[in-house]
């Protein structure tokens, strides 16, 4: 047995092993058939070996790496929601993803709730026919532009951008903010105001259409892999067969964040498993006074925090797929799972990140860049200040916003 620098206490015995390799200590995966259970695997051992090294470098350069499109389409993630799978297996997917890196985790999430999910719901068998095929390989992107310069958190009654009926065409004016890959995407699913009845619609909008126009939004400190946009659209002209029959009003484009919101709570388990990744293994690594940081209780005791709060959102989740298996996940459940998760990431990040020390501010570790990351988690898909005041209006029946 070692004694530390200043020879005051016995150090424990250095740690042989990793008791845990795998962070579902509740052995939440074994809830799979076998054949979902093995497909989880692989997806997470090429996410792991693949996705997860070559990421931060894209990050710190705030590229998009193209590079990996073919890779992500092979091991099926361009088509989580056109598989038939257990909406289980589907969220162990998607916090697989986070787990490697969160910009990648919400291509696949947007492109599978919003882009991919919205057209096979809502798009016409033409629409599907002519954009699903490409889309479900990563051979096209499609960007998601709901947000407005003027409208965050009140677009559903203050979206500005209009479509007006012009014969056989659909003239689209207006401006959208942070559409992810909004200057990339073959096409944009853009919503709309329809100047006839007034009622928020959705259109794919090709992006080499004259009146297009995107610009990437620089300097962000999370996301920094998905270029987000500020759009003009100034006149674009679109066939009239381009707007989404099912997308009639704003009540379908709620339907659809419903479930997109309970995705972000997915993600809030995996980037939450990555701080425990990330803290452990440096941890274990790292020596001070002699020996291990991991042997220190006070190192210990937010470890373990930070894994409960990463189980404590995972358990919720579980009950929450299982909610929307059964069709009756309602926009409280998706609330509150996505409050609380960005809420409990928040503290496991910053946690993460203090047992990196100095090192915890740099992102050539993990660590600052989940740390970052999560910040957009806590923004996105609903603010966590919306999302509480819809579970709010649920549990009172009153509504503090309009
Ligand atoms: C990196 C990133 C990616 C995104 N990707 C997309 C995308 O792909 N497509 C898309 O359409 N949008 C996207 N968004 C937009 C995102 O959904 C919005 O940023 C979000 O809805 C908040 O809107 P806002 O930024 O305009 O903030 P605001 O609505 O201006 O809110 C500012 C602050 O005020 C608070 N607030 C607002 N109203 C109330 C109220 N009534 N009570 C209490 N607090 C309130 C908010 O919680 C927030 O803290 C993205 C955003 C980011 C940052």
């Amino acid at each position: 047995m070692t004694t530390d620098l200043r020879g005051l206490t016995p150090a424990p015995p250095e740690p042989e092993h990793l008791p845990y390799p795998d962070a579902d200590v509740l052995d939440v995966a074994s809830l799979l058939d076998p054949a979902e259970r093995r497909s989880l695997e692989a997806i997470r051992a090429y996410l792991h070996d693949v996705v997860r090294p070559l990421a931060i470098d894209y990050w710190n350069r705030e590229e998009f790496p193209f590079e990996l499109l073919p890779g992500l389409a092979e091991v099926g993630l361009g088509e989580i929601e056109l598989g038939g799978t257990s909406r289980l297996y589907r969220g162990l997917v998607y916090a697989e993803t986070s787990r490697a890196d969160v910009s990648i985790s919400a291509l696949v999430g947007i492109h599978n709730e919003l882009i991919v999910g919205m057209l096979s719901e809502l798009g016409s068998p033409e629409q599907r026919e002519r954009w699903l095929p490409r889309l479900r390989r990563f051979e096209a992107l499609g960007a998601f532009a709901l947000t407005e310069p003027d409208h965050g958190s009140d677009v559903a009654g203050g979206l500005e951008t209009t479509a007006r009926r012009d014969g056989g065409e659909w003239v689209i004016s207006g401006r959208k903010r942070w559409a992810g890959l909004g200057t990339i995407a073959d096409v944009a699913l853009v919503w709309a105001r329809d100047a006839a009845d007034n009622q928020i619609k959705a259109f794919l909008v090709e992006t080499d259409r004259p009146g297009y126009r995107a610009q990437k939004i620089p300097h962000k400190i999370g996301l920094r892999i998905i270029p987000n946009a500020d759009i003009e659209l100034d006149e674009v002209r679109i066939p009239a067969s381009n707007h989404l029959p099912g997308a009639t009003d704003f009540s379908t484009a709620n339907r659809m964040l419903r479930s997109s919101r309970a995705w972000v709570g997915w993600q809030a388990v995996g980037v939450q498993l990555a701080a425990f990744d990330v803290a452990r293994e440096y941890s274990l690594e790292r020596r001070q006074f002699g020996r291990p940081l991991a042997g220190f209780q006070l190192i210990q005791q937010p470890l373990s925090e930070i894994l409960g709060n990463a189980q404590a959102s995972l358990g919720m989740m579980v009950q929450v797929a299982r909610l929307q298996e059964e069709g009756r996940l309602e926009m409280l459940h998706a609330a509150m799972g996505k409050a609380t998760g960005t809420r409990l990431v928040r503290e496991s990040v910053a946690k993460a990140r203090g047992i990196l020390g100095g090192n915890g501010v740099t992102s050539e570790y993990h660590a600052a860049k989940i740390f970052g990351d999560a910040e957009i988690m806590y923004t996105y898909e609903g603010t966590y200040e919306i999302n509480s005041l819809i579970v709010g209006r649920a549990v009172t029946g009153v509504s503090a916003f309009r």
